[in-house]
């Protein structure tokens, strides 16, 4: 008889019906489309039909599913948050498309397009028939966006923009990409049709981590967008930093999604793997590593709940944001590697999901803030002093 980690801690009580629903059709629409597909799609470096799945997606209203209007879902922002817990108990690669989409793009445009842009792309893509990207960071400029190069420069009453991004989630695959780039005003976004002039999007290759997801370098060359493209009135990092808070958001969420499916895997593998005439979860070291990650995960859902329950309130602050991210995605590939070894020789494959989770780790670990980048936030914020400008 064993106790499943979130029962250990009564972690389902934390939450309402509604949540729970939510929880439930995502967790069945990933045991339909992607789970039985993801681990081929993660060793071939492609999926299937990204745009019948994002359709599906949005079917389920999971595409920018905490916004208002626009054929949005509205939902709270905890109950964006356990969807994202779910979509990443199966694939962050999953969580990655979604949060893309909804919290990055749809999000930049939701929160600053003009509304003549708003419904030219915002229903579309809540219902998945138009995919989005954001492009920010470049080949020379991560976290330091405020150097980036890319340029938009005025010609008449349109905008020349000129530059490259890289790293871009569903690059080669969206329809309208979010570029933020310099201007005489300052760091201004767009929203720049792919099949502009100009626009190429070309596939990364040869990832290591988060092979069931799309990632691409955007190539602008003299791409020319009317001025309505142009978000009208934010200026300066306060624009991109706004969406990258509620996507961090997500994965505060989406990375206790990932170590819940390492740790349940590594518990059934305790109980059932015989060494030395036993199963290995009769060995004291064994209980060790399974307790110890029943802790941390335990403890990052609660986390991942305050940090909801206050964003609901409308009083979450973006460094409350960074201490989430830094601790859930640390603590879920530290169980991910330790879920690995309780594996031993079937933990590094793929015919279990415990390794793809612990590789896809290493890439929300550096998206969205580095670890270093939103330790650093701490650090300013509990001393005063800036370690990073
Ligand atoms: P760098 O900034 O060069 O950092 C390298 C190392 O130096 C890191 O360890 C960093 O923490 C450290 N470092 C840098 N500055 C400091 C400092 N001041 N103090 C201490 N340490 C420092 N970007 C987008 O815009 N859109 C996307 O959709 C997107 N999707 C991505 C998908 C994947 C799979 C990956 C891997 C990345 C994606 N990114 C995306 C890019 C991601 O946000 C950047 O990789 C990240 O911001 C880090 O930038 P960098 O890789 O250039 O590293």
């Amino acid at each position: 008889m064993t106790t499943h980690p979130d029962e250990l801690a009564g972690l389902s009580g934390l939450f309402t019906d509604q949540e729970r629903a939510i929880a439930d059709s995502v967790r069945a629409l990933t045991a339909r489309e992607v789970e039985p597909y993801v681990a081929d799609w993660f060793e071939r470096g492609e999926l299937d039909d990204p745009r019948g799945l994002m359709r599906k997606l949005g079917a389920l209203g999971l595409l920018g599913m905490h916004l208002d209007g626009y054929g949005c879902a509205g939902t709270t922002a905890t109950e964006y948050g356990v969807a994202c817990l779910e979509l990443e108990a199966c694939d962050s690669g999953l969580r990655s498309m979604v949060s893309v989409q909804g919290s990055l793009a749809m999000y930049a445009i939701w929160k600053w397009a003009s509304e003549e842009e708003k419904q030219r792309w915002l229903p579309g893509m809540a219902a998945g028939e138009l995919i989005g990207c954001f492009g920010l960071t470049e080949p020379d400029h991560g976290s330091d966006p405020a150097n980036m190069r890319t340029r938009a420069r005025r010609d008449g009453a349109d905008w020349i923009l000129d530059g490259r991004k890289m790293w871009i989630t569903n690059g080669s695959l969206a329809d309208v990409a979010v570029i933020w780039a310099q201007t005489d005003e300052g760091v201004r976004g767009f929203a720049v049709p792919t099949d502009t002039v100009g626009f190429a999007a070309n596939t990364i290759e040869h990832k290591m981590s988060l092979r069931a997801s799309v990632t691409a370098e955007l190539v602008l060359d003299g791409v020319r967008v009317p001025d309505s493209s142009a978000f009208p009135e934010v200026r300066g990092l306060r624009g991109p930093l706004s969406c990258l808070s509620e996507a961090r958001y997500g994965i505060v969420w989406g990375a206790m999604g990932a170590a819940r499916t390492a740790l349940e895997c590594a518990q059934r593998y305790a109980v059932e793997r015989e060494q030395f005439g036993r199963p290995i979860g009769g060995f004291q070291l064994t209980q060790q590593k399974l307790a110890d990650m029943t802790l941390e995960y335990t403890k990052g859902v609660l986390l991942a709940v305050h940090l909801g329950r206050l964003k609901d309130a409308g009083a979450l602050r973006p460094e409350q944001v960074s201490l989430g991210k830094l601790n859930n995605v640390r603590e879920a590939i530290d169980i991910c590697r330790t879920a690995r070894t309780i594996l031993g020789a079937n933990g590094i494959s793929l015919e279990y999901p415990v390794i793809r989770h612990a590789n896809n780790l290493e890439s929300v670990l550096t998206y969205e803030g580095t670890v270093e980048m939103h330790t650093l936030i701490l650090g300013q914020k509990l001393t005063g002093q800036s370690a990073f400008q």
